[in-house]
């Protein structure tokens, strides 16, 4: 089994803070953008090009089922306890050095909409400047408010939404450590950068308890076990964090998509920030880095319209497998957002005229495959069907573990 031991929790236990927990090594912060830093040629619209229309029609009718609990992650899980490849190996070192604190972490976050507010209750008209204020002090990187938009909560946990507030909460990984993914230091580091975010959301969360409102997890912690009430990605882009990437995720200014992203939902006053348009719609359509280096072959390089809104799909089928290297993370390792930063990719683009930087280098798009060994740009490694090579449902059935 690779799961970590579970705990009931402690309701007022007092966790160790974020910056205690996983001290801070270099998260290579890149300047903000606004549109002015944007070229002409690059520039389409804040947010993500969507239908609303659509979008209310596919969250009411037919709305996304919960991944974490849902058949595919099932499938995943059972076959990283036939064949672990290096997650057991992480989980493993998770284990020791944390013992049962992830699953009391867990606990704690996915049960706190039960813990009542103070009694008494802050007369002020606005938290947003406070909130933000505690978050950035407790370990969270990047801030941003909206709405709590219903249509987005699983199938599953319709009706599981309490508040009307979304808070969206962003820590980075180490730049240093992100360069050398996939690799087990990664994983680990992304499990404690997981763990630091979830601590920092703690104390957002007890802070606006403490002014008389409540607060409910939305998304999840990043840890072993977590749980979700709706995906993240959708409120990091409505909050203004920054624009959906090729690479399935959203690509901040600050720190392309090298950030640990977390939600809370309250009932406390708060201002919305606003969709950006940082280039980043238009920009992956010319980079198409991280689609041409994927080791799964699970990207595309095509934009599809996916239930109102026109984005990049991750077919998750063929990524899964090679999430048994270590979470892989080559799409983030590779992304030059990530590693030069939006500004300095944005301004190469306008000074020659459309490249992209880094691009085609092997020190941007080469990576190491564990014993595999190095693929630099244009090579990709090659996984037989035992390994995932034709996908991970086609992986559980050979290996006698399928749900279907
Ligand atoms: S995690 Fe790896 S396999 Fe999955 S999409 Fe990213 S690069 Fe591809
Ligand atoms: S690697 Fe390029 S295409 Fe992929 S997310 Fe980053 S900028 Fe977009």
């Amino acid at each position: 089994m690779h799961t970590l031991p579970n705990t009931n929790v402690r309701k007022f236990e007092t966790f160790p803070r974020a910056d205690d927990m996983t001290p801070r090594r270099d998260p290579r912060r890149a300047p903000k953008v606004t549109i002015d830093d944007v070229p002409e040629d690059l520039r389409s619209v804040p947010g993500v090009v969507r239908d609303r229309a659509q979008e209310t029609f596919f969250g009411r009718h037919y709305p996304e089922p919960n991944f974490k609990i849902g058949k595919l992650n099932q499938t995943y899980h059972k076959v990283i306890e036939a064949t672990p490849g290096k997650v057991g190996e992480t989980y493993r070192i998770l284990g020791d050095k944390y013992g049962d604190l992830l699953a009391r972490v867990n606990a704690r976050a996915f049960s706190y909409h039960e813990l009542p507010a103070a009694e008494t209750i802050d007369p002020s008209p606005d938290f947003t400047k406070a909130i933000r204020e505690k978050a950035l002090s407790s370990g969270a990187d990047l801030i941003g408010f909206t709405r709590f938009d219903r249509k987005y909560v699983a199938l599953e946990q319709k009706g599981d939404a309490l508040f009307k507030h979304a808070i969206v909460l962003c820590r980075a990984f180490d730049w240093e450590t992100t360069d050398r993914a996939p690799s087990v230091d990664w994983d680990v580091h992304s499990y404690d950068t997981s763990l630091a975010l979830a601590l920092a959301a703690l104390e957002v969360a007890d802070f606006i308890r403490s002014k008389g409102y409540r607060v409910q997890f939305i998304a999840g912690t990043g840890l072993p076990g977590e749980k979700m009430l709706a995906p993240i990605l959708p409120y990091a882009v409505d909050a203004g964090l920054g624009q959906m990437g090729a690479n399935g995720t959203v690509l901040t200014a600050e720190f392309g998509s090298r950030v640990r992203i977390m939600g809370l939902s309250t009932d406390a006053p708060v201002t919305h920030d606003k969709p950006v348009d940082i280039g980043v719609n238009t920009l992956c359509e010319k980079c198409q880095v991280c689609v041409q280096r994927c080791p799964g072959r699970a990207l595309s390089k095509i934009k599809v319209n996916w239930h109102g809104v026109t984005k990049y799909k991750v077919v998750a089928d063929r990524c899964l497998p090679v999430l048994r290297f270590a979470e892989c993370n080559v799409c983030t390792k590779v992304c030059p957002v990530q590693h030069y930063g939006l500004k300095a990719v944005l301004d190469h683009y306008r000074k020659t005229g459309g490249e992209i930087l880094g691009k085609g280098s092997d020190q941007l798009e080469g990576y190491d495959m564990f014993e595999k060994g190095h693929y630099g740009p244009g090579e990709l490694p090659r996984f037989d069907a035992q390994e995932g090579g034709k996908g991970l449902k086609h992986m559980a059935s050979l290996l006698g573990v399928g749900t279907d």
